[in-house]
C-alpha cells in the first residue's frame, strides 16, 4: 500500500543541508523544522473566535539557513523553481511575491516584531504536500521562523519583550500569510505548527487563546489522511468570501464574533446564504467540544456522528466541499472507517478518517478504486502519528 511517508529526520536534515551547500557553495549554519497539520474538527472556526482540534503531522518542512556578511537575501526551495533574491530593503509586503511571501514574509514580520534580521541564504525542503489542506504554508512560515531564532542564538523557550518567542513566531507566521501572501486565514495552522506535542491533539480556543494538549488514544485505530490532489488556492477569493459572510452575520446580530451567537440567533438571520454560513460556524464550534468530550469518554459512535455532521455542514451550509472530498468521505465509511470528514480550508485538499487498523488497506483500496472509476486523479494517502511542533534541529553540527 503506497503511502506518502514523512521521511526520517536524519535523512531530511542531510538532504536539505546537501541541497543548500550545492546551491550556495557553503554549508548552512543550522536547520529549522516545522510540521504540517491535519485538523480533526473545527473548520473556519478560528477566525470566528471558536474552537479547533488539529494534530501536527510527522510530515514537516525543513529550512537550512546561514547568515551573510552583506544585506543580501537568497531564498530557494526544492518544491519551487523560482529563486527569490533581494536585500533587507526589499523586506516589504508589496515587494515580496510568489512562494517567497510565506518565507521572506516571515522575515519581514519578525523584523516588525523587533528581531534583528541579518542578510542570509536559505533553502527549503518539505514532505508536506503543497496546497493539500495540510498547511504546507504555516509549516514553511514556522520553519523559517525557528531557523531565524536559531540563527540569532536564541532558544524557543526564550521571551522577546516579555512575549514567549513561540508566540512571536505564531504571530509572524499569521502576518506573513494574511498581509504578505494575502490569504486571510485565522491562526490555527501556525499555532499547532509551533505548539504541538507528539502523541497529542491540540485544542485551541480562539476566544481567549487557551491551548490544551489532549492525549490521542484511538484504541487500535489510525488517522488516515487522503489528499484528493485537487489543489486549493486560499488566496483566490472563496476563503475570503466565507470570512466576509461570517463577519456580516456577526454584525447583523450586533456581536463582535459568531462565538457569542446561539443557533436560535443565526436561524433568525434574514439573508439565506449568510444564515447557512453562520449555522455552520455555530454548530461546528459545538461539535469540536462534543468531539473532545467523546474522545475523552471513548464514545466512538459520538465521534463518528460529529465527523459526519461536520462534513455535511461544510458541504451544504458552508459550501466548501468538492465531489472528490465527498467521495473520499463516503467511500471511507462504507469500507470500514469509523469516521471521516473533509479537513482544512476546503475547495479541494484532503479528508481525515479514523480507521480501525485492520481496515486500513481495505479503505485505501476502496478510495483508490472509486477515484479511478470516476476518472479523478489518483489520491495520495498519509497515515498520521501525531507529531511534535517546530524545533531547531541541528546547530553547527553539520560538518560546516
Ligand atoms: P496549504 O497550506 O494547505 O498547503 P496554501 O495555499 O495555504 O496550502 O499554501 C501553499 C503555498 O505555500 C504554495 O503554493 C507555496 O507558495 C507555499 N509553500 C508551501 N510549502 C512550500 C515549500 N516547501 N517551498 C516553497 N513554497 C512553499
Ligand atoms: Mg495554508
Amino acid at each position: 500500500m503506497p503511502l506518502l511517508e514523512p521521511g526520517s529526520p536524519t535523512d531530511l536534515i542531510a538532504t536539505t543541508t546537501a541541497a543548500f551547500t550545492e546551491r550556495f557553495g557553503r554549508p548552512p549554519r543550522l536547520v529549522g523544522r516545522a510540521p504540517g497539520r491535519v485538523n480533526l474538527i473545527g473548520e473556519h472556526t478560528d477566525y470566528n473566535r471558536g474552537l479547533v482540534l488539529p494534530v501536527a503531522l510527522p510530515h514537516a518542512t525543513w529550512v537550512a539557513v546561514a547568515p551573510r556578511a552583506d544585506r543580501q537575501l537568497r531564498l530557494s526551495s526544492a518544491q519551487q523553481d523560482a529563486l527569490w533574491t533581494g536585500t533587507l530593503d526589499d523586506l516589504e509586503p508589496a515587494a515580496i511575491t510568489g512562494w517567497a511571501a510565506y518565507a521572506a514574509g516571515v522575515l519581514w514580520a519578525l523584523r516588525e516584531e523587533g528581531l534583528e534580521i541579518p542578510g542570509l541564504d536559505l533553502h527549503v525542503h518539505s514532505t508536506v504536500p503543497l496546497g493539500a489542506g495540510l498547511s504546507s504554508s504555516a509549516a514553511l512560515e514556522c520553519a523559517v521562523g525557528v531557523a531565524l531564532v536559531g540563527l540569532l542564538g536564541r532558544s524557543l523557550e526564550d521571551t522577546h519583550d516579555g512575549v514567549p518567542l513561540r508566540d512571536v513566531l505564531v504571530r509572524a507566521g499569521i502576518r506573513a500569510e494574511t498581509e504578505v501572501a494575502g490569504a486571510p486565514t485565522g491562526g490555527m495552522d501556525q499555532t499547532v505548527a509551533v505548539h504541538a506535542r507528539a502523541g497529542s491533539a491540540l485544542l485551541i480556543d480562539f476566544d481567549d487563546g487557551a491551548r490544551r494538549h489532549l492525549d490521542l488514544d484511538l484504541e487500535g485505530r489510525v488517522l488516515l489522511v487522503t489528499d484528493t490532489r485537487v489543489s486549493h488556492e486560499l488566496t483566490d477569493g472563496g476563503y475570503a468570501a466565507r470570512r466576509a459572510d461570517c463577519e456580516a452575520a456577526a454584525s447583523a446580530l450586533g456581536l463582535d464574533s459568531l462565538r457569542r451567537a446561539s443557533l436560535e440567533d443565526v436561524e433568525g438571520l434574514t439573508d439565506e446564504r449568510v444564515r447557512r454560513r453562520a449555522r455552520h460556524i455555530v454548530t461546528e464550534i459545538a461539535r469540536v467540544q462534543r468531539t473532545v468530550d467523546a474522545l475523552a469518554q471513548r464514545a466512538w459512535s459520538e465521534v463518528a456522528r460529529c465527523f459526519l455532521d461536520s462534513h455535511t455542514s461544510m458541504r451544504d451550509d458552508f459550501e466548501i466541499s468538492t465531489d472528490e472530498l465527498d467521495t473520499a468521505v463516503s467511500v471511507a465509511v462504507e469500507a470500514g472507517a469509523l469516521a471521516a470528514r473533509m479537513t482544512g480550508g476546503g475547495f479541494g485538499g484532503s479528508t481525515v478518517a479514523i480507521v480501525p487498523e485492520e481496515r486500513l488497506s481495505a479503505v485505501v483500496r476502496a478510495i483508490d478504486a472509486a477515484f479511478t472509476q470516476r476518472s479523478y486523479a489518483a489520491p495520495s494517502h498519509l497515515v498520521v502519528q501525531p507529531g511534535a511542533g517546530a524545533s531547531v534541529e541541528a546547530v553547527d553540527a553539520l560538518g560546516g
